[in-house]
């Protein structure tokens, strides 16, 4: 059984009460063994869209990043570059991005690294033994460092019902060619009633597969290549995934891309969740979201499957019903969590730890 330690917090907790739990989550857990002195730690993160302001903040993670580098060792905070158009998709967008929301090496001492290179070409093949991969595709910067440090904050998301730290390890450490091959199976169609050819699914579309013609958007199926970024941009809820259960594949590639990113770092990675602000949708979205539920706190373990299973389960206790499954029917979180189980990337079993 993994151990996952929970400090609970209250609504419109400041800064410095979220930063001094983080800590103490660190020291409790005793993550502090994990970096070695000289050593490259990767400190993954999702650093916001545009307009976003769901995100991990800045402030919350400063004393943590001090901690860490009390060990000797060379910190880094990163994540990788994304398939949709938005502030993400290079890393000089990305970077300025990163800093316009606070994450300077001016405000936080360390520097931020985009893992996956300028145009996402820097990763290499990492063999696994998954049901639907024999090898994923992992930003460079993330396999070559020596330890892994996975902050996530927890939020529904629009393709596989939910995203923690499995999906941050998932598509986070992808470049966007890993990232593509996990949405293999996803295929959006437009509803030629709902649309009112506004044109925005264009402007995000990656690919260029989307025009309008005779008064609807229509998608080119070859060019597609089933980010799913129409699907969440739409605002009249046009576009749907046109195969029923391509969650099913997508959150179980998924899981075998998060045991890509973690392997031969046994002993060597760790996690905190932040029950945040929870939204709908996730963090990619580049607008302000409501939060579905009050905040709740911040997990910490060494396991991503069991800190994600005691993460749903917080949230059903707190919503008093499965309210991520209430909000994404069609897309059954729970899969990501049993295939990574099945893997071997850890246990839905855990013992939590309370820590004031
Ligand atoms: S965003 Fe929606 S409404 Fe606008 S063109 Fe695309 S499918 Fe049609
Ligand atoms: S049409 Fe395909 S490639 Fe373009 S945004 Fe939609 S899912 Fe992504």
């Amino acid at each position: 059984m993994s151990k996952v330690w929970f400090s609970p917090i209250g609504d419109n907790s400041s800064p410095d009460v979220i930063s001094q739990k983080v800590l103490k989550l660190y020291n409790a857990a005793g993550f502090e063994k994990i970096f070695g002195k000289n050593e490259f730690v990767a400190v993954k993160i999702h650093f916001g869209e545009k307009n976003n302001t769901g995100h991990i903040k800045p402030q919350w993670i400063k004393p943590l990043l001090d901690a860490v580098k009390e060990k000797e060792c060379k910190p880094f905070l990163t994540d990788t570059n994304t398939l949709y158009r938005g502030e993400r998709q290079n890393s000089i967008d990305h970077l300025m991005q990163a800093y316009a929301h606070g994450f300077s090496i001016e405000n936080l001492g360390v520097p931020v690294i985009i893992a996956d290179g300028l145009l996402s070409k820097n990763h290499s093949e990492v063999s696994i033994d998954g049901k639907r991969h024999k090898s994923v595709k992992i930003a460079n910067d993330i396999l070559h460092s020596h330890s892994l440090m996975v902050l996530s904050h927890v939020t529904g998301h629009i393709l596989t019902g939910m995203g923690a730290a499995i999906k941050n390890l998932a598509m986070g450490c992808a470049p966007r060619s890993g990232k593509q091959v996990q949405h293999a199976d996803v295929k959006p169609k437009v509803n030629e009633e709902k649309c009112r050819a506004c044109g925005l699914c264009i402007k995000w579309c990656p690919r260029d597969a989307i025009q309008i013609y005779d008064g609807t958007a229509r998608i080119d199926v070859e060019k597609c290549y089933g980010c799913g970024e129409c699907i969440a941009t739409c605002r009249y809820h046009a576009i749907k995934n046109s195969f029923k259960n391509t969650s099913v594949p997508l959150q179980e590639r998924m899981a075998e891309y998060a045991l890509g990113a973690v392997k031969d770092k046994e002993g060597k990675c760790c996690f905190f969740n932040f029950l945040t602000h929870v939204t709908k949708e996730c963090d990619c979205v580049d607008k302000a979201q409501d939060k579905i539920t009050g905040d709740i706190g911040i997990l910490a373990s060494y396991d991503p499957v069991a800190i994600d299973k005691a993460t749903v389960d917080l949230l059903i206790e707190k919503a008093g019903k499965d309210i991520i499954k209430d909000l994404w029917p069609e897309n059954d979180y729970r899969v990501q969590i049993r295939h990574a189980e099945s893997l071997g990337l850890g246990s839905g079993n855990y013992d939590l730890v309370k820590v004031k």
